[in-house]
């Protein structure tokens, strides 16, 4: 009798991979092997921390703050969460409200997990962030896709948002800036979903990670703010990582109705427990040097936006490729659909014949789209265009 293994669970049998950390990797792997790869995967600036975060950091380390802390995170920092949501009209918000989180990625799965049950569905506008779906089917639950399309500036609108709602829908998710696409949802465009979804009792999962990357003059808003009644359904998740280059700290945060956040307190506490402790008195430099942390942001999006129209002019310049104008986070998200190929073809022979990383659009639930984070140097978006220029006119077969 063969020595077989039980098979695994059905939990990691059904869930994928990360598509775009795989992308990463294998660009780091060709880079590894001195190929000259334009990476245009990762998420991730390509900036340091801000010095005095770390500074922050080196100090609440050399002090000895390396023990366990409260699971939701130390209270300074949860108090100073509070505050600055409560400036920014989140209603009735304390420490209670807020729990820190071992990064904004864990910050969405447990507010999933925490409301989320076997057969409850979850509205997922597509293209979506890639790990929305998964975290849905780890609890049980099972993902709704609606798709906006570039026509539509990649957003959905109430009709569809309506649509798609059936007795079992229990959540819908919304990112605004989005991952992949860049979009930014107007004040208006998000009340009118979030009013749809507050007629039906639907929780939200308003995922804010880029919301202080916004560009062209516009402006993020919060769900959370719209009404009473929208701020004991919004769930809000967010981080550091984006915002201040702080990818490896790991260190998300969740501003919810108090016994929601109560609840992924419990769940974190069997879980993983605190986040790193001097990891969030690093963190709290954030709040107690606001004037620093404003001008660190600011030189970042300085160099993000500029990066951003670079880009943006030069994949337009392509014949056969056409791309939104979008103004958030750091990514664009052109169509190719004019080339009659798969994105996961068009990415894999871009790797292969140009050296120049991208995230196909289907893992992304678009088809016909790739996606560009241009957290990258200059010099490889030059470079890179030159590259995606020459692929597609060999694709063109001038
Ligand atoms: N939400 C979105 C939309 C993201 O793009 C990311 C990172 N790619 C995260 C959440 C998670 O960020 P982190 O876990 O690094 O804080």
């Amino acid at each position: 009798m063969s020595n077989t293994c039980s098979p695994l669970s059905v939990w990691a049998r059904n869930i994928a991979p990360s598509p775009t950390l795989a992308v990463d990797a294998k660009a780091k792997a060709l880079k590894a092997e001195g190929k000259d790869v334009c990476g245009f995967g990762a998420g991730e600036p390509d900036f340091d921390t801000p010095q005095f975060i770390k500074d922050a950091c080196a100090k609440a380390l050399s002090e000895g703050k390396t023990k366990y802390v409260p699971t939701p995170g130390i209270l300074p920092l949860r108090k100073a969460i509070a505050a600055d949501c409560t400036a920014r009209g989140f209603r009735n918000i304390t420490e209670a409200n807020v729990v820190l989180s071992p990064g904004g990625k864990m910050s969405c799965y447990l507010a999933v997990v925490a409301t989320v049950s076997p057969g409850d569905e979850v509205i997922i506008p597509a293209p979506y962030w890639v790990s929305y779906p998964e975290m849905v089917k780890l609890a049980g639950g099972e993902p709704k896709f609606i798709l906006a399309e570039d026509t539509n500036g990649f957003k959905i609108t109430p009709e569809q948002l309506r649509a798609a709602i059936t007795p079992k829908t229990k959540m819908l998710i919304l990112t605004s800036p989005s991952n992949p696409t860049g979009a930014v949802y107007s004040r208006e465009e998000l009340e009118a979903l979030v009013a749809v979804a507050v007629e039906h009792n639907i929780y939200i999962l308003s995922d804010e990670i880029y919301s202080f990357l916004t560009y062209d003059g516009v402006a993020s808003s919060h769900p959370a703010t719209f009404s009473e009644r929208a701020s004991e359904l919004v769930i809000t998740a967010s981080g550091f990582a984006k915002t201040y280059a702080m990818t490896g700290w790991r260190l998300g945060t969740i501003v919810a109705p108090a016994t929601i956040a109560k609840a992924i307190a419990n769940l974190q506490s069997q879980m993983s427990s605190n986040c790193t402790s001097f990891a969030q008195f690093g963190a709290l430099a954030v709040y107690e040097q606001p004037e620093k942390a404003r001008a660190a942001v600011a030189e970042m999006l300085e160099c993000f936006d500029r990066r951003r129209q670079m880009l943006w002019e030069g994949l337009n310049a392509i014949p056969g490729i056409s791309c939104y104008r979008s103004q958030g986070a750091f990514y664009l998200f052109p169509n190719i659909k004019s080339f009659g190929m798969s994105s996961s073809e068009f990415a894999a022979k871009l790797l292969e014949e140009e050296l120049v990383a991208v995230v196909p659009g289907i893992a992304f639930g678009a088809e016909g789209y790739i996606r560009l984070s241009y957290a990258t140097a200059d010099e490889t978006i030059r470079k890179g265009l030159e590259r995606i220029a020459r692929f597609c006119k060999k694709l063109r077969g001038e």
